[in-house]
């Protein structure tokens, strides 16, 4: 017999409003997060900021703490610092906690596991100094750490924010490289009257761009050349070959990628989004993925922002409901209704955020052979070349012959740079290409924590 009728992965924006559903309809579900707290990327620490005035970080932020608020009064039973690294296809959930390894087993599972960003491979992206502006978000949310004269480089509304985060702070930014390439806006042009359907992004989008250039920091438009300087640890950035600007720490941003490893490893069905340039889980309407009681919602299966991300919750649990039979159909649908109308409305703009900000090919696969690949085996583009010239021509053999993949990130860095490597050498699509293969566990565990196994009771037998 199952122990738990729904548990949900991640505690976002998707999983959060997943579970505020179920609740309301009678299902307490188990939400299982490696966070401390729930919130997810966009409102990490949003109900206990460290820094003194969290409007700083923006009204979404501030508007998430009610949603992260109403999720923990809600009687949803929460596991915190819960890391889960294998889900089976029979329900069976292990994750790690406190060094011990815990067990369950579920009914209905939703996964919520968010967005990874998008590797930006260029020359000298794995110095010391060079990090990623999620990285930056999650070091000021987390822990009010901010790099005073940094350097910002890429494309997209997520490096645009964080600048406006730092300059509302006060924190001085050396300047912002942006890499948006002039033909996208004449590319995205025609998806502007649909994206119009959602007239709040744009504006906060606008709104970003304007604070910026109001606040007169040098901003490098339609730079196509990036590469970082410096020997031992970055010392700044080259741009279109000839301009260098000065700076010891160096975000980079161009985008981001739902999450693949959970859902890889558990050999869900996936499709190539060309629009996206990524992969996205196959699903149904109300999110069903190929597995029928598994669903997948949020920016884990196909980004769709935080507000995307709650309605998918929301339409995820209404099937869930419906599946566990305390909802009928008609109900669930007539509950969805406004949200598959919302989404259809975001959707639109979403099309037009990836037309617009649709990273440079050149910025996707490294250009110099001595550029590393694989960030955890250290092996560059040459070794990759060189696997491919020994026959190793997807991405699993490549793995196998080199590998690159094999260290404790799992592929998360340079899984999608193989596949378009391999996509390019080959001359064929990246469907044809695919991903590595990903097994359970999808984390390194200590030998310690896979020996201390535990079950978890559900909450009706638990004393909390
Ligand atoms: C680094 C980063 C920062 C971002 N910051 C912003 C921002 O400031 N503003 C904005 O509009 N958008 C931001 N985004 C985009 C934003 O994350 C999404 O649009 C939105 O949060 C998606 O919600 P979600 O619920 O799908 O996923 P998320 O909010 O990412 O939540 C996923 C949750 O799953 C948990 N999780 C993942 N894997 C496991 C596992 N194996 N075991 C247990 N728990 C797991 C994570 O801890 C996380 O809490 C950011 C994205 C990234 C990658």
């Amino acid at each position: 017999m199952m122990d738990h009728d729904c548990v949900i992965i991640g505690a976002g924006p998707a999983g959060l409003s997943a579970a505020l559903t179920l609740v309301k309809h009678g299902v307490t579900p188990l939400v299982l997060d490696r966070g401390m707290q729930p919130g997810g990327q966009i409102y990490h620490a949003s109900t206990n900021s460290p820094l003194p005035d969290r409007s700083a970080l923006g009204p979404e932020y501030v508007n998430g703490a009610r949603l992260v608020a109403a999720y923990q009064t809600s009687g949803a039973d929460h596991i915190a610092r819960a890391d889960v690294w294998h889900i089976g296809a029979d329900g069976k959930v292990l994750f790690s906690k406190d060094n011990s390894t815990h067990q369950l087993e579920a009914r209905e599972l939703l996964l919520c596991p968010g967005a990874l960003e998008r590797p930006m491979p260029i020359k000298g992206w794995t110095l010391p100094g060079v990090m990623t502006a999620g990285a930056a978000q999650v070091m000021l949310k987390s822990d009010a750490m901010v790099a005073e004269g940094a350097l910002f480089a890429g494309s997209g509304p997520l490096l645009y924010l964080i600048v406006a985060q730092y300059l509302r702070l006060g924190v001085k930014v050396a300047a912002l490289v942006d890499t948006t390439p002039r033909e996208n806006y004449l590319n995205a042009a025609p998806l502007l009257p649909r994206a119009l359907a959602a007239p709040s992004i744009l504006r906060k989008g606008l709104s970003l761009l304007w604070e910026i250039r109001r606040a007169g920091i040098p901003v490098y438009r339609n730079v196509t050349q990036l590469e970082v300087i410096g020997d031992t640890r970055a010392e700044g950035l080259r741009i279109n070959g000839n301009h260098d600007i000065s700076a010891d720490t160096i975000f980079l941003h161009h985008g981001v990628m739902p999450n693949p490893n959970m859902t890889r490893a558990l050999r869900l069905q996936h499709e190539w989004n060309e629009d996206q340039l990524t992969w996205h889980v196959t699903r149904r309407a109300f999110g069903q993925s190929s597995l029928p009681h598994v669903a997948v919602a949020g920016d884990g299966a196909a980004i769709v922002g935080a507000d995307g991300a709650e309605i998918e919750g929301r339409l995820a649990a209404l099937s869930i409901l419906c599946r566990l039979g305390q909802i009928s159909e008609p109900s669930r649908d007539q509950l969805a209704r406004r949200d598959l109308l919302r989404r259809t409305k975001l959707a639109g703009v979403r099309r037009f955020i990836d037309r617009l900000y649709r990273p440079l090919h050149h910025l996707r696969v490294p250009q110099e052979e001595n550029t590393l690949v694989c960030r955890c085996e250290e092996r560059s583009l040459a070794d990759l070349r060189a696997g491919f010239g020994k026959g190793a021509t997807d991405p699993n053999a490549l793995k196998s012959l080199t590998r690159c993949g094999m260290g404790p990130c799992q592929g998360r860095q340079c899984g999608p740079i193989v596949s378009q490597l391999l996509s390019d050498w080959r001359k064929t699509s990246m469907s044809s290409i695919d991903y590595y293969r990903l097994r359970s566990p999808q984390r390194l565990l200590s030998l310690e924590e896979f020996s201390a196994f535990q079950h978890v009771t559900p909450p009706q037998e638990r004393t909390r």
